[in-house]
């Protein structure tokens, strides 16, 4: 058995590497940038109204301002501003040359149709200095940036319509165990739905790689031999639910070292989750992952995910927040580093969710997060602060 830091960096030893391609920008949410991004011109290009009224001078105020010019957003002043002089602006119009402040159209009176008069008080200028955001040539976003919303419109105001990013990398997702089902099916006797595969398939997707569910199979060593060694020629990654343990029918890492992969490591010293295979070989790699689905939950949010950001070239495959626990937690066992899954409470808090082990499926669907105990450590308490990786 050993521990996740050790297993993230045997993990880092055979990252796969899937090369890069152009996409517009409207694909690129959920992608891993794979160019670094500077700004191709000052943002604002050039001195920008903030507020509908009037660009005037200072030292004018508080006038009366004779109106030169009407510059709504899109027109180039064609006027400069001399002494008593103003022009009518509105949000996003370009400043013309002479004046150093906007004032409010809310607090000017007219004197005429060509004549006003400031009635306010000075607070500041209402104008966005050109390159006040960014320089040209600013650096805006690094190369192995995981792609979301919030990147899109920085992407679209400097004119990358189309972007070099990771290719996706393809995983098939293997079932196995005699007792599964598919989804569509109505369980009989001692068989249960096939829940991992769906669940699995939508991890990889969120991690931006694309996930086919490559079926169900038995457990019986040769048909698991014969679909293994298809999947792993067919795809990049493949992953296998079930049969990772150690009981008489587990029969996943006796497959894949017959199939002449190495085996890289078989348990690691996280609850739940322990029993883990990893194994590579012919520039092809398989995690054999637990049946129990909040173990294969766990599983791929701790050690396929961060193969998977890293092998695109990206570096942070988790958010992680302080959080101060709501209630005290305490576990019988420590011998292994704890996720407790838990929600996110207003005011900094987290509290754990009902939680019967590691078959609990329905945990899942209300967690935020897993509160982290190190290894030897069995009580959180009422107020303390933990680690917690969002999810
Ligand atoms: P195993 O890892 O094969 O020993 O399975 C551990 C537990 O998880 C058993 O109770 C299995 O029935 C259950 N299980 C195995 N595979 C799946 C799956 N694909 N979906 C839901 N539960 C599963
Ligand atoms: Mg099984």
């Amino acid at each position: 058995m050993i521990e996740l830091e050790k297993a993230l960096q045997i993990l880092k030893k055979h990252l796969l590497s899937p090369g890069k391609e152009t996409v517009p920008l409207s694909a690129s949410p959920g992608r891993y940038l794979a160019e670094d991004l500077r700004a191709d011109r000052d943002m604002p290009p050039f001195h920008k109204a903030s507020m509908d009224g009037f660009a005037c001078r200072k030292a004018d105020l508080p006038g009366p301002l004779d109106v030169l010019e009407l510059l709504p957003a899109g027109q180039v002043p064609t006027e400069r501003l001399g002494a008593g002089q103003c022009s009518r602006i509105m949000t996003g119009g370009q400043v013309p040359e002479g004046a150093d402040c906007v004032i409010m159209q809310e607090y000017v009176e007219k004197e005429s149709d060509k004549r006003i008069r400031f009635n306010g008080s000075y607070s500041e200028s209402y104008i966005c200095r050109k390159g006040e955001d960014l320089k040209k040539g600013a650096f805006l976003l690094k190369e192995g940036t995981f792609l979301e919303p919030q990147h899109l419109g920085m992407m679209a105001a400097v004119g990358k319509s189309r972007l070099l990013v990771t290719r996706r990398i393809s995983a098939g997702i293997l079932a196995t165990g005699s007792e599964l089902v598919d989804v569509a099916q109505v369980p009989e006797g001692a068989q249960i739905r096939n829940s991992n595969s769906m669940q699995l398939a939508a991890q990889v997707q969120r991690a931006g790689h694309t996930a086919e569910l490559s079926g169900i199979v038995r457990d019986d060593k040769d048909l698991l031999a014969e679909k293994i060694s298809a999947l792993m020629e067919r795809f990049d990654l493949l992953l296998v639910t079930g049969g990772a343990s150690v009981g008489e029918f587990d029969l996943v890492p006796g497959v894949l070292r017959d199939l002449g992969f190495s085996s890289e490591f078989d348990r690691v010293a996280v609850q739940p989750g322990k029993p883990l295979t990893f194994a590579q070989g012919k520039g092809k790699v398989c995690f054999g992952l637990s049946g129990n689905p909040v173990s294969c939950f766990v599983q791929f949010e701790m050690l396929v995910k961060p193969f998977l950001c890293w092998s695109a070239g990206g570096d942070l495959p988790h958010r992680r927040i302080r959080c101060r626990m709501e209630n005290g937690f305490t576990r019988r066992k420590s011998d292994r580093l704890f996720f407790l899954p838990v929600v996110l409470r207003p005011g900094g808090g987290c509290a754990p969710v009902e939680y019967h082990g590691s078959a609990h499926l329905h945990a899942l669907g209300k967690l935020a997060g897993f509160a982290e105990l190190a290894a030897g450590k069995t009580t959180l308490k009422r107020g303390e602060e933990v680690d917690v990786r969002l999810i």
